[in-house]
C-alpha cells in the first residue's frame, strides 16, 4: 500500500501547481540512484533567476538536485560524477 507522505505531496506541487516552469531536462544524465530521467525548472528563490535540475522520481529514495546560474551550468553540476580514477577533461 502507497502511504501519501509530505514528501510525495511536495513533489506532485512541484510538478506545475505552484505555476513554475518544469520539463525534463534535455542533455541531462539520468539520476544516478534511481535511473529516472531528472526535471529542470526555474529555481523559485529570490535574487538572480537560476535552474534547478532534480530527480522528477516522487519514489526516488534520495531525490538529488542542484542549481545553476544557467541551464547549462545547471546541466554541468547535475552531469559531474565522481570517477575514482580521476575526474576526465
Ligand atoms: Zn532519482
Amino acid at each position: 500500500m502507497k502511504v501519501v507522505t509530505e514528501r510525495t505531496l511536495s513533489a506532485h506541487q512541484r510538478a506545475g501547481r505552484d505555476g513554475g516552469e518544469m520539463a525534463f531536462a534535455d542533455g541531462a544524465k539520468p539520476c544516478p540512484f534511481c535511473g529516472h530521467a531528472p526535471a529542470i525548472e526555474l529555481w523559485p528563490g529570490g535574487g538572480p533567476q537560476k535552474r534547478m535540475i532534480s530527480c522528477s522520481n516522487e519514489d526516488c529514495k534520495v531525490q538529488p538536485r542542484t542549481t545553476g546560474e544557467t541551464r547549462r551550468e545547471a546541466l554541468d553540476n547535475w552531469n559531474e560524477r565522481y570517477n575514482s580514477e580521476g575526474r576526465e577533461g
